[in-house]
């Protein structure tokens, strides 16, 4: 069981233009394979044992796999978030040796739905074909669901598709999260209730029950674990609170935000 992971929005760049994407556009990353792999040292020794590589879109720097392959031979456990277009199966096989588990975003299977939201037409094309080469290559893999008003009555269509083509992990369902930037803006365009969500993830789990699904809500999508942002900043969420432990390629000194949780967790009981 891992209990330490951290998220590393490595870039803040992206070949996607999700209607709903909540990256902070403000915090961008000018750091070379050098200063990556200083920032990527110090999340080591945090003793952290699984790393989220996601961005942005993470495989849009050059050197990542480099640093994954580090932090490979160091024992981390990695998984890579990714739209999957940069995901050929070229890179699929250089990855492989270091790569525990791809997670592939993907909302509908329907390719009107991925225009409307921003993911592009080629999207369900592109993310069946990664399926498929992940799969061949024995390489673990999720599929992540955001679920807006614009793709809520395309989940059968994913279920139909996930029963037929049975992924390695876990179908995962996430409510939409308009916390910042472009997904504070279309709000009231993509938002769904609670109510919504939970009623249509539940019919869904009882339709597909071959199908291993897990969902999860805002306040849970909000504070995961720690992150660093591609400017190096060190995230905790706690209780809606966004705090800055300080900045991983500049500061010499940051507390070990695991630690502190273990003492936020002890301050709440
Ligand atoms: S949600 Fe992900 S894939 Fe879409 S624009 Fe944002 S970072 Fe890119």
């Amino acid at each position: 069981m891992r209990e330490r992971k951290m998220c590393w929005w490595i870039t803040e760049k992206c070949n996607e233009n999700c209607e709903y994407c909540f990256r902070s556009l403000s915090s961008i990353n000018k750091f070379n394979f050098d200063e990556h792999m200083k920032i990527l040292e110090r999340i080591i020794d945090f003793g952290t044992d699984q790393i989220t590589w996601s961005g942005g879109e993470a495989l849009l720097v050059d050197h990542a796999p480099e640093l994954i392959k580090y932090a490979h031979e160091k024992g981390i456990y990695n998984k890579i978030t990714t739209n999957g277009k940069l995901l050929t199966p070229e890179k699929i096989e250089e990855l492989k040796p270091y790569i525990d588990l791809v997670a592939l975003s993907i909302d509908s299977f329907n390719d009107e739905t991925n225009k409307k939201l921003g993911r592009g037409i080629e999207h369900r094309k592109t993310v069946m074909n990664r399926i498929n080469h992940l799969m061949a290559s024995g390489v673990k893999v999720d599929i992540n669901t955001v679920v807006t008003s614009l793709n809520i009555k395309d989940l059968d269509d994913m279920g139909e598709f996930l029963r037929e083509n049975p992924i390695s992990g876990k179908w995962k369902l996430m409510t939409f999260f308009p916390v910042r930037e472009k997904a504070l803006k279309n709000k009231d365009k993509l938002e769904i209730s609670d109510e919504e969500f939970l009623t249509e993830v539940k019919r869904i789990i009882e339709k597909y029950p071959d199908i291993n699904i897990t969902f999860m809500m805002n306040d849970e999508i909000q504070q995961q674990y720690p992150g660093v942002r591609a400017n190096g900043d060190l995230l905790v969420t706690r209780d809606y609170n966004d705090m800055i432990f300080g900045n991983m390629a500049t500061d010499d000194k940051i507390e070990n935000p695991f630690e502190y949780d273990k003492k936020f967790q002890k301050v709440k009981k």
